[in-house]
């Protein structure tokens, strides 16, 4: 038999051996996935507003390795992206389980969708935010091909739709094609609260009709707003025309704020629809926040035609605007 010694470096070697195992379920995603959290589709969600994606990270750029490192965080800790339209369609078909995100991308830059030409062949550039997501979902086909470029069709170069001229019009369609939405961002990125009102309907239904001239029939449906700034009158982000041109907005997306609240919620204003930059702390402070807080996330319950909640919430119901979905509370 083992002497004393022997057993007392078999007991640290057990005690040890089953510390790891324990810390490695805790942190295995595997783990994390198994138990499928509470629906709560009354909770917030995050709406990342993205500009830059290039190689150094900067104020207003995402370095390539940071975003795949985003996207790699958020599908790991079970969000999955949304569309802009199912946001104002009140329409989430996720998991159960899950938990929306919605990526927004400004100004049209380069880095946003490049395309690279080699041998008189075009192809989309792999380090690019639109190549990046589409490998990402080639990982992970659970990952939708999903999120909105808010673009500037009159904007000085490298932000003139994407900056590549020759390509402006393949890459609106392009990104229609693949999945993805496109939102007017004015035409040269106007600050709105400075002009009268006949200067603010002539930025918003120009940008639509340039980006309606490169994909002919296609609905605008949402306005990142430059600065974050509304024009005097609301209104007038929100519908209006100009030389027989008329656009209309759903939804307006502010430049800050935080997370937002959920679109079946009745303090949910998609006129006022907050947003979280990236870079910046924001983003890892959200995602800690609803770990730490997962009462207060939306966690989809895997239907379109139900909506989930725990009891306590049935006041924060938008029944008035989602008559036809049926609640459920527990
Ligand atoms: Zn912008």
């Amino acid at each position: 038999m083992k002497n004393p010694r022997q057993k007392q470096a078999l007991a640290t070697l057990l005690i040890v051996l089953t510390l790891t195992l324990s810390a490695a379920a805790q942190t295995s995603p595997t783990s994390a996935q198994a138990r499928t959290p509470p629906a709560n589709e009354l909770g917030r969600f995050l709406v990342l507003e993205y500009h830059l994606i290039q190689e150094q990270e900067t104020r207003w750029g995402r370095s390539v390795p940071n975003f795949k490192q985003d996207l790699e965080r958020l599908y790991q800790t079970g969000y999955r992206p949304v569309a802009m339209a199912d946001i104002i369609n009140g329409k989430i078909d996720l998991p159960a389980g899950t938990k929306p995100v919605l990526l927004t991308f400004d100004d049209s830059s380069p880095g946003q969708f490049r395309y690279l030409v080699k041998n008189g062949k075009r192809e989309i550039d792999p380090d690019c935010a639109v190549g990046l997501l589409l490998s990402f979902h080639r990982q992970h086909p659970d990952w939708a091909n999903k999120a909105v470029f808010f673009v500037l069709p009159e904007a000085k170069q490298p932000h003139k739709l994407f900056g590549q001229p020759e390509y402006e019009a393949e890459k609106l369609k392009e990104l229609v094609a693949l999945g993805f939405e496109i939102g007017s961002h004015t035409l040269w990125h106007a600050n709105l609260g400075k002009y009268d009102d006949t200067t603010v309907q002539k930025q918003l239904a120009q940008s639509v009709e340039a980006i309606q001239k490169r994909i002919p029939g296609y609905a605008v449906r949402s306005l990142a707003l430059p600065f974050g700034v509304y024009p005097k009158d609301l209104q007038l982000a929100v519908k209006g025309e100009f030389k027989g041109t008329a656009y209309q907005h759903e939804a307006i997306l502010m430049v800050a704020g935080g997370a937002a609240q959920s679109p079946f919620s009745s303090g949910c204003d998609l006129l006022h629809l907050p947003r979280i930059q990236v870079p910046g702390p924001d983003l890892k402070y959200w995602l800690s926040y609803y770990e730490k807080h997962p009462g207060e996330v939306f966690v989809s319950d895997g239907k379109t035609e139900t909506v989930t909640f725990p009891k306590a919430l049935q006041p924060r119901f938008n029944a008035a605007k989602f008559k036809k979905l049926q609640a459920v509370s527990y």
